[in-house]
C-alpha cells in the first residue's frame, strides 16, 4: 500500500512536474504568441520578459532585456518614481493596477501603453510583479487627434458667425450658440425642440420641409434663402444650407441675411430711384440738349440769315451794295498788285418807275428778277453783279479793259433786247448804262461808283438805252446837280420861282378855255434853269413837295385873280410829280389851297403824267379818288409814252388825255406818227374823254389835229408859256366869250 502510495505519490510527483513542466511550456508559449509585452520585475530589474515586451522596447530579444532595471522604460527618474507612487497602494493591496503611460524605447522614443500590474505574491512586494503592457500609442495619439478635432469643432461652433444646428430627424440635437441668439433663445433652450419652432407657421414649415427633401435624400447639399420666426415672434430671413451626416443626422447652416435683404432692397429701391432720376434727368438732358441743338441751329440759321441779309439783296438774290463794296476792294487790291485793268458798270432801268406805277410792284420785282438773272447770264464766273436797291445794278468786271467794258455793256443791250414774261405781260424795256475805268476814273470803290453812275446819268441823257464811259464832262454835269439841288433849296424863299402860263385853246373856235401852269427858275448867276432840268432835281431831294404846294397856291392865286377880272370859265392846270402823287396828304393840300384862294374846283385841273395814272396801287387810286371827290379835274399828260392799260384807263376818273408833243411834232415826218395821233384822238372819243394836243407849233399841225375833231391844242404855235401879266391881255381877247 505504502508502495502504492509511494507510487502513488511518486506518480503523482511526476505527474505534477509533467503537468508543471506542461504549464510552463504552455504558459511560455502563450506569452511568447502574446501580442501584449508581458515582463516579470522584481527588485526594479527585469527577471523575465516576452519576445513582445522586448520587442516594443526596440531590443532583439527577451535575453537581451532580461537583468536590465525597470527605470530604463520611464523617460526619466520622476516619471519611474511616479509610477512607483502610483502603483503601490493598489499593489500593496493585491489588487491590480491599470494605467496608461508613457515608455522609453531604447532608442529613447517615447511611447504610450496601457499598464496592467499585479505583484506575483500579493503582500510581498519583494517577490516581483508581472506587468502587462499594451501599445496603444497610435490609439492615444488618434484620441488626442481626436480630442484637438473636437475642440477645434467647438470652437469654430462657438465662434462661428452663421448658425450651426445638428438635427436628429426633425428634432434638434445640438447648435451653437449663434444659433440660438440668431432665433433668440436662451443658451440650451432649443435642446431637442422640434424644427417647426423656428417657423412661423405650420405652412411655413412643411413648404421647407418639401422644399429641401429632394435634394437632401439625394444627397446634395440644399442651399435655399427661409423665412425664419424668432421666439419674440419676428421674423428673420435666412440663408440656410443643409446636408445629411447619415443615420437621420442633418446639418443646417444659417445665415441671417435680413440685414442685407434690407439694405439689398434699400439699395434697389434707391437703384431704381436713382435710375428713374437717371432717366428724368436723361430725358431732360436730352430735351435741353434738342433744344440747345433747335437754338444753335436757329442761331445759325438767323446768323447766317443776318449775314444773308446784310450781304444780299433779298429779292433777286444778288449781291447788294455791302458785299459789292468788299468785293470791289478786293479786286481793286489785286489789280494795284497785278496792274490788271478793272472795270465797273453802273446799269440802271429806263423807266421801270412807269412799269412799277402801271402794273404793279408785284408785276415789277418779278421783272427785276428775270433782269438779275439775265445780267447773271452776260458775265463771266468772276465777276460780280450786283443790286443797289431800285432799279440799279452794278457790274464790277476784273480784268476787264475799257473793250471788255464795252462787249458787257453791248451784252447787257443784247440781254434787255429780248421781251420779258411776267405773267400775262411781255414787257420791253431798256438801260442805261454808266462805264467807269480803274484806276482812271476813281481809285477807290465809292469814286469808283460814282464815276459809273455819273456816266450812266450821261447815257440817260443822252436818249437812254445807251452805255457812256465816264468822261470829265460827266464829273461837271454831275456837279451840276449838286449845285442846282443846293440853289434849289434856297429858291423858294429868294424868290427865284414864278409860274409862266401857256393857254389851251378850243381846236374849232380857237377860244382860250384854259391855261397851263408851267414853273420858271431863274438864278442870278445860273440864269433861267428848265423845269426839266431842276423838277427831278427837286424830285430826288424832296424839295418837289414844298415847291409843288407852292406851284399850287400861285396858281390858285393867279386864277383867283383872273376870275376877278372876268374870266370865269378859264381852267388852270397844274403839274404835278409822281412824288407829290403818291404823298398821303396831296388832296388835303389841294382843299385846303383851294379853300383858302376860293376858286371853285371844276375851275381847277391837275395833269398827272401816263405812268402815275397808270399806276394801279391802291393808294394812287385812293388819292385819285380824293382828288376827284374835291371837284378837281384830272388830265393825263404825255399820253402815248408810258404804259397805258385800257383797262385801267376805263376806269380812271380822268376827263382829259393829253397827247405828248413828240407825237405832235412829227406828224409832218410821215404817216405813222399821223395814224397814231388819229388812234389816241378816236379812243379818247370812244371813251368819252376830252383831248388836247401839245406841242402845236403848226398850222399844219393844227389843221391836221382840227380835222382829227382833237378838243384842244396847245402850243408856241398859239402862244409861248408866259408869265400872266404878259399872257393875261391874250387871255381876255380870245376868252371874251366866257366872260360874264
Ligand atoms: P409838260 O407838262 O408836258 O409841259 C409842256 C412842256 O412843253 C412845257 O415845257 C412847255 O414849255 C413845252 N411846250 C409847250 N408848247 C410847246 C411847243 O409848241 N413846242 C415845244 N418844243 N415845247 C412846247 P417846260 O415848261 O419846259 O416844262 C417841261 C416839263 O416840266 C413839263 O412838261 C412838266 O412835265 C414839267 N413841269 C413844268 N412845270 C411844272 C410844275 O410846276 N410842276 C411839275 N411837277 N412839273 C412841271
Ligand atoms: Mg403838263
Ligand atoms: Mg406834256
Amino acid at each position: 500500500m505504502r508502495d502504492v502510495l509511494l507510487e502513488k505519490k511518486m506518480l503523482d510527483e511526476e505527474l505534477s512536474s509533467n503537468a508543471m513542466a506542461r504549464l510552463l511550456r504552455e504558459q511560455h508559449s502563450l506569452l511568447a504568441s502574446a501580442d501584449i509585452g508581458v515582463v516579470f520585475i522584481r527588485q526594479r530589474r527585469v527577471v523575465r520578459c516576452n519576445e513582445r515586451f522586448a520587442q516594443m522596447l526596440g531590443y532583439a530579444s527577451a535575453q537581451a532585456v532580461q537583468g536590465l532595471s525597470s527605470q530604463m522604460l520611464h523617460p526619466d527618474r520622476d516619471a519611474f518614481r511616479a509610477l512607483g507612487r502610483d502603483a503601490y497602494p493598489t499593489l500593496s493591496l493585491g489588487e491590480t493596477f491599470r494605467c496608461e503611460r508613457q515608455l522609453c524605447k531604447r532608442d529613447g522614443q517615447l511611447f504610450w501603453v496601457s499598464l496592467t500590474g499585479r505583484l506575483v505574491h500579493p503582500e510581498d512586494t519583494t517577490e516581483g510583479s508581472i506587468w502587462t503592457l499594451d501599445d496603444i500609442h497610435a490609439q492615444v495619439q488618434m484620441r488626442s487627434q481626436l480630442n484637438s478635432i473636437q475642440l477645434e469643432t467647438q470652437l469654430l461652433l462657438d465662434n462661428a458667425m452663421v448658425g450651426i444646428a445638428f438635427l436628429q430627424g426633425s428634432h434638434l440635437q445640438r447648435c451653437n450658440r449663434h444659433f440660438e441668439l440668431m432665433l433668440g433663445y436662451a443658451p440650451g433652450e432649443l435642446q431637442d425642440s422640434h424644427a417647426r419652432r423656428w417657423f412661423c407657421t405650420d405652412e411655413a414649415w412643411q413648404g421647407e420641409a418639401a422644399r429641401s427633401i429632394p435634394t437632401l435624400s439625394a444627397g446634395h447639399v440644399f442651399s435655399g434663402e427661409s423665412t425664419l420666426c424668432r421666439k419674440d415672434g419676428n421674423k428673420i430671413i435666412c440663408e440656410v444650407r443643409g446636408k445629411v451626416l447619415g443615420k437621420g443626422t442633418s446639418v443646417w447652416i444659417l445665415m441671417d441675411i435680413t440685414e442685407r435683404k434690407r439694405a439689398q432692397e434699400a439699395l434697389r429701391k434707391a437703384h431704381q430711384e436713382l435710375e428713374s432720376l437717371v432717366q428724368d434727368r436723361t430725358s431732360a438732358l436730352r430735351t435741353a440738349t434738342k433744344d440747345l441743338d433747335r437754338e444753335i441751329q436757329g442761331r445759325k440759321y438767323d446768323q447766317e440769315r443776318i449775314y444773308w441779309l446784310a450781304h444780299y439783296d433779298a429779292l433777286t438774290g444778288l449781291p447788294n451794295r455791302t458785299l459789292l463794296a468788299q468785293r470791289s476792294q478786293q479786286a481793286i487790291r489785286a489789280a494795284q498788285e497785278s496792274g490788271a485793268p478793272l472795270a465797273v458798270l453802273f446799269l440802271d432801268l429806263d423807266h421801270f418807275k412807269h412799269i412799277n406805277d402801271s402794273l404793279g410792284h408785284r408785276v415789277g420785282d418779278s421783272l427785276l428778277v428775270l433782269i438779275a438773272q439775265r445780267l447773271l447770264a452776260t458775265v463771266r464766273e468772276y465777276d460780280t453783279v450786283a443790286r443797289l436797291g431800285g432799279d440799279e445794278f452794278v457790274l464790277l468786271l476784273p480784268g476787264a479793259n475799257a473793250q471788255g467794258a464795252e462787249r458787257v455793256a453791248a451784252k447787257v443791250a443784247q440781254a434787255f433786247a429780248r421781251a420779258f414774261q411776267v405773267g400775262q405781260h411781255d414787257l420791253t424795256l431798256a438801260c442805261s448804262v454808266g462805264v467807269a475805268l480803274h484806276p482812271h476814273d476813281g481809285a477807290n470803290f465809292d469814286a469808283l461808283v460814282q464815276s459809273a453812275d455819273t456816266a450812266m446819268y450821261g447815257a440817260k441823257r443822252e436818249g437812254r438805252n445807251t452805255y457812256r464811259f465816264f468822261t470829265s464832262q460827266m464829273q461837271a454835269q454831275s456837279m451840276r446837280v449838286l449845285e442846282l439841288e443846293n440853289a434849289l433849296r434856297r429858291a423858294l424863299e429868294r424868290q427865284q420861282l414864278s409860274l409862266h402860263y401857256q393857254p389851251q385853246v378850243d381846236t374849232s373856235t380857237g377860244r382860250v378855255l384854259g391855261v397851263e401852269a408851267l414853273l420858271r427858275w431863274q438864278h442870278p448867276q445860273l440864269g433861267a434853269i428848265s423845269p426839266a432840268e431842276f423838277i427831278p432835281v427837286a424830285e430826288n431831294s424832296g424839295l418837289i413837295w414844298p415847291i409843288g404846294e407852292w406851284v399850287l397856291q400861285t396858281a390858285a392865286h393867279q386864277l383867283k385873280q383872273w376870275r376877278n377880272k372876268g374870266l370865269l370859265q378859264l381852267t388852270m392846270a397844274v403839274n404835278l410829280s409822281a412824288r407829290q402823287f403818291h404823298q398821303p396828304q396831296l388832296a388835303d393840300m389841294v382843299r385846303r389851297v383851294l379853300q383858302h384862294t376860293d376858286v371853285p374846283a371844276q375851275n381847277f385841273e391837275l395833269e398827272l403824267t401816263e405812268s402815275m395814272a397808270m399806276s394801279d396801287t391802291h393808294s394812287a387810286l385812293t388819292a385819285l379818288q380824293q382828288l376827284r371827290d374835291l371837284g378837281v379835274k384830272i388830265s393825263i399828260d404825255d399820253f402815248g409814252t408810258g404804259y397805258s392799260s385800257l383797262a385801267q384807263l376805263k376806269r380812271f376818273p380822268s376827263y382829259k388825255l393829253k397827247i405828248d408833243q413828240s407825237f405832235v411834232r412829227d406828224i409832218d415826218k410821215g404817216d405813222a406818227d399821223k395814224a397814231m395821233v388819229n388812234a389816241m384822238v378816236r379812243m379818247a372819243q370812244a371813251m368819252g374823254l376830252r383831248i388836247t394836243a401839245e406841242g402845236v407849233e403848226t398850222e399844219q399841225q393844227l389843221h391836221f389835229l382840227r380835222s382829227l375833231g382833237c378838243d384842244e391844242v396847245q402850243g408856241y404855235y398859239f402862244s409861248r408859256p408866259k408869265p400872266a401879266s404878259e399872257i393875261e391881255g391874250f387871255l381876255l381877247q380870245k376868252s371874251q366869250l366866257y366872260r360874264c
